[in-house]
């Protein structure tokens, strides 16, 4: 199953579960276990909250995009934000690291723990894209058609 697609909302707390259930209802077209898609529903989440809330400072007038790829080995999600941008790529993606000390500082470790491959792209003051992937598995092993 090939298939792709992209939206693209504005930075209002709502639209997570907007993205949430268009990147569920794209993996459902895979086959992803309802575990797997979850897992997937959850990383989103993580990251379209990251562009609202750190990218754009939780003002509802900037632009998200996110945009899901089904191919024979899984899915890749791409979300982007055109916000403030991430200083230090590697220390923002260490476990408790937050700006905000009311937050656990834990989204990119959902990311990375939940998916196959998490890259990170950043410019301070331009935005973040952060791609994602996840892979077919079957039983925990990589199926024959990802390999
Ligand atoms: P939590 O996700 O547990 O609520 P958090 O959002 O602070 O807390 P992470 O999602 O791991 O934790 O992000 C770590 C830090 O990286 C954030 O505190 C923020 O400083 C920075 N960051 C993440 N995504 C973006 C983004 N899209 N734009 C700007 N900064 C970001
Ligand atoms: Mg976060």
């Amino acid at each position: 199953m090939t298939n792709t697609m992209q939206l693209r909302f504005l930075s209002v707390p709502e639209n997570v579960g907007l993205a949430r259930v268009s990147i569920a209802a794209l993996a459902g077209q895979a086959s992803f276990s309802l575990n797997d898609i979850d897992e997937i529903k959850v990383a989103v989440s993580e990251a379209v909250s990251n562009a609202i809330i750190h990218g754009y400072r939780g003002q509802n007038d900037g632009w998200v995009e996110v945009a899901g790829t089904l191919d024979p080995h899984g899915i890749t999600i791409v979300v982007e934000d055109f916000g403030v941008g991430i200083r230090d790529i590697e220390q923002a993606r260490q476990p408790s690291y937050s700006t905000d000390p009311e937050r656990m500082g834990l989204g990119f470790v959902f990311m990375e723990s939940f998916m196959h491959g998490l890259n990170v792209q950043s410019t301070v003051g331009k935005g973040t894209r952060v791609e994602m992937q996840r892979f077919v598995t079957i039983q925990g092993e990589l199926s024959r058609d990802a390999q």
